[in-house]
């Protein structure tokens, strides 16, 4: 059996969808923080997921979550990049402190296997674009990239300590169904609240790769399935980018809406933190034979079209 913490999350349970198509059983460890029930609801009687309420934070729950697991895919964290700008501590502890209690539970219960969501984010403002998996030095410059970077640091320790195999994923900005946060689901709530008028952090020249749901938790198997040994190490984004205000031109052209302004509050970057600039060199994967289905703009407007059919305009 698989373990998905965080598997009630935006990303999670599509994975757990996709594990589960692989004829996999799957236990789910997740606090419900931003997590949902209904994004598992599917699999409701179907023996496949089992779902365990509990938070990483308490080191017996995890520890009890891992009975009988062969594989760990350690999702659960604090998402919101932005929330480093007020509190301190929520990604040390949902990220930096909740990875050190799965790595200590998997040692104590013999599990030899974990598969981590990391992020672009640990680059910071990369000196290199595309930027490679071997870029360095890595000085991420938010909060939440810190903590990134600080999970990356534990998997690898513990690999050489204990043996333990990790595969690290450095994802794009992954989009989809069930988005909970990110740009596209906030452009669809700030013209919920008034479609005469769409405010964009920062100058709109920001720009990023942006992946499907669906082909982010389908890289993250393949990387899996290819055995290889050692920490594996891999950026997994689509190989091109899509700007701020093309994707406010994208969500509006899908709203349906007409005569919308486009303000924008100014500066290079949204927020404190934000890196205005991320483009992951996807090389490595696509020379393992993953192809994704959909390029940034298409994962951008499929999404536009299927959250703004969730939220409702
Ligand atoms: P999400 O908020 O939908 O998923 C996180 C899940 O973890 C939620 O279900 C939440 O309830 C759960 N959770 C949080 N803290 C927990 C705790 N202490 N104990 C148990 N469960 C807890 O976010 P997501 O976008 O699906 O992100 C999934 C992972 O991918 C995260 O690690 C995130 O940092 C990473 N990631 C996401 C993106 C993106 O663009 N969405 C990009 C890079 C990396």
């Amino acid at each position: 059996m698989d373990l998905v913490t965080g598997g009630a999350g935006f990303i999670g349970s599509h994975l757990v969808d996709a594990l589960v198509e692989q004829g996999k059983e799957v236990r789910v460890m997740d606090n419900f923080s931003s997590g949902r029930e209904e994004f598992l609801a599917h699999h409701e009687g179907s023996g496949s997921v089992e779902v365990y309420r509990g938070d990483l934070l308490d080191q017996e729950a995890v520890i009890t979550a891992m009975e009988g697991i062969e594989a760990v895919h350690h999702l659960a964290a604090n998402p919101d990049i932005r929330l480093g700008t007020e509190v301190t501590d929520t990604d040390l502890r949902q990220g930096t402190v909740a990875t050190y209690n799965v790595l200590e539970a998997m040692r104590v219960s013999e599990v030899g296997r974990i598969s981590f969501a990391s992020s672009s984010a640990v680059y910071g403002e990369a000196g290199v674009m595309p930027t490679p998996e071997d870029y360095g030095p890595v000085m991420p410059i938010s909060l939440y990239g810190a903590s990134k970077l600080a999970s990356e640091a534990l998997i690898t320790a513990w690999a050489g300590t204990f043996g333990a195999q990790g595969y690290i994923h450095r994802f794009a900005n992954i989009v989809g169904p069930r988005g909970t946060h990110g740009v596209i689901f906030d452009f669809i709530h700030k013209l919920k609240r008034d479609p005469a008028r769409l405010e964009v952090l920062g100058d709109g020249n920001q720009e990023k790769s942006y992946m499907s749901a669906h082909d982010c938790v389908k890289s993250m198997l393949h990387v899996i399935d290819l055995g290889e040994e050692g920490p594996v190490l891999n950026n997994l984004g689509t190989g091109d980018t899509c700007s701020v205000s093309r994707i406010a031109e994208i969500v509006i052209e899908e709203s349906g809406l007409e005569g919308v302004s486009i303000d924008y509050t100014g500066g290079r970057r949204g927020w404190a933190g934000d890196v205005p600039k991320t483009y992951l060199d996807v090389t490595k994967l696509l020379g393992t034979g993953f192809e994704p289905t959909a390029m940034s703009e298409q994962a951008v407007r499929d999404t536009a079209r299927v959250l703004i059919s969730e939220i409702g305009l």
